[in-house]
């Protein structure tokens, strides 16, 4: 099969030159006589990219100057396991506002050693909505406020997030980094997994804010420091040096597209195109997440008779378009719009769907 329009929710496509460059710097790293798998992460030719990396974000995302930027392994889960134990005392509150999955399992990894408050949630609506400003039950002795910024799973966006007062805001933005221009300066801190947004799996991103680093937090190994993490510049042992690398290309080739601004333009565009698609269809395919509340970058849908998944998928991927199965927890399909998704690959599902519904409506 050819490189299909690939809908994955993670690990997602990613840009083509991107593959390329990589693939052909995969034998032989500039002149090192090595592949950039085979060299020391010390050595000046790794230090170089870990840099480059490191500065094109910072240019990508306008973070200031007095945010450290960390690069992590052990995924986004691993820093919600680590937040509490960093920022928090033993047994003090954290507030969390749950839109869905993802925000679950924030508190799920925090919930044993901090008192992890539900301040909000909109699980009883079955996450199709996030829930209002006016609902969040915040306290003012929290040691901080986390959200999920796109709930990968519901389709659930939290955009214009709204102010917490003088409490430290903690956002997971995994699955919608860089999709759009973002005022890093409102947020304590801000953390991704790569694999949505930013490049491969096994790499994740916290942008913190240096003064959260100097708080005592909880007894932990050196390793889960994350104060320790900035000060050694991320490579207090080997870091994923691989995925460090293949981030940076992907950064590059998004400042080279026009940077979270164009961004923010081509992810409206995509996603009014499969919205259009699905709401304007008769209900032959439905998303049932609040219109305001509707992800740019994840499109659960349903088609109205489950018993044509199994047909849709394969035909489907017999047009170029694959991985549209839904998550388990919720069924149906679902079509992830990162940034490496071309419109026109949105274009062709919407074609795809039209004509589906045509030929089984
Ligand atoms: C994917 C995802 C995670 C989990 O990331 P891992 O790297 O698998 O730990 C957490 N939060 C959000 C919003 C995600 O999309």
């Amino acid at each position: 099969m050819t490189r299909a329009y690939n809908f994955s929710p993670g690990p997602a496509m990613l840009p083509e030159p991107v593959l390329r460059q990589a693939q052909a710097e995969m034998l032989e790293f500039r002149d090192t006589g090595a592949s950039i798998l085979e060299i020391s992460h010390r050595g000046a030719d790794f230090l170089d990219v870990a840099r480059q990396a490191e500065a094109d974000l910072r240019t990508l995302l306008s973070i200031p100057d007095d945010y450290a930027v960390i690069f992590a392994s052990g995924g986004a889960t691993t820093v919600q396991a680590l937040l509490p134990l960093n920022f928090a005392a033993p047994g003090q509150a954290c507030d969390y506002v749950v839109s869905g999955h993802w925000g679950k399992t924030a508190i799920r990894q925090a919930a044993h050693c901090v008192e992890a408050r539900v301040a909000a949630s909109s699980e009883v609506g079955g996450f199709r909505d996030v829930p209002p400003r006016s609902d969040w039950q915040l306290s003012p002795d929290a040691a901080y406020v986390h959200v999920t910024a796109n709930e990968t799973i519901h389709g659930v966006e939290l955009r214009d997030i709204p102010q917490v007062g003088g409490v430290p805001l903690i956002a997971d933005f995994s699955s919608s980094i860089a999709s759009e221009p973002l005022d890093i300066s409102r947020f304590a801190a801000v953390y991704a997994g790569a694999q949505k947004n930013l490049g491969p799996v096994g790499i994740t991103v916290l942008i913190v804010r240096r003064e959260l680093l100097q708080r005592t937090g909880q007894p932990r190994a050196p390793i889960f420091d994350y104060g320790a993490q900035a000060k050694a510049d991320s490579m207090l042992n080997t870091p994923p040096s691989w995925n460090w690398y293949l981030l940076g290309l992907t950064v590059r080739w998004m400042l080279d597209e026009g940077g979270v601004a164009e961004f923010g333009r081509r992810s409206a565009r995509k996603a009014a195109l499969l919205y259009a698609a699905i709401d304007g269809s008769g209900g032959f395919y439905r998303n049932e997440v609040a219109p305001a509340a509707r992800s740019r970058m994840n499109v659960p849908f349903f088609l109205h008779d489950p018993a044509l998944d199994a047909a849709f998928l394969a035909q489907a991927r017999q047009a170029g378009l694959v991985a549209l199965k839904g998550h388990r927890v919720l069924g149906g399909m679902r079509a992830s719009l990162y940034n490496a998704m071309p419109e026109a690959g949105v274009q062709a599902l919407a074609e795809f769907m039209r004509e589906f519904q045509r030929s089984h409506g």
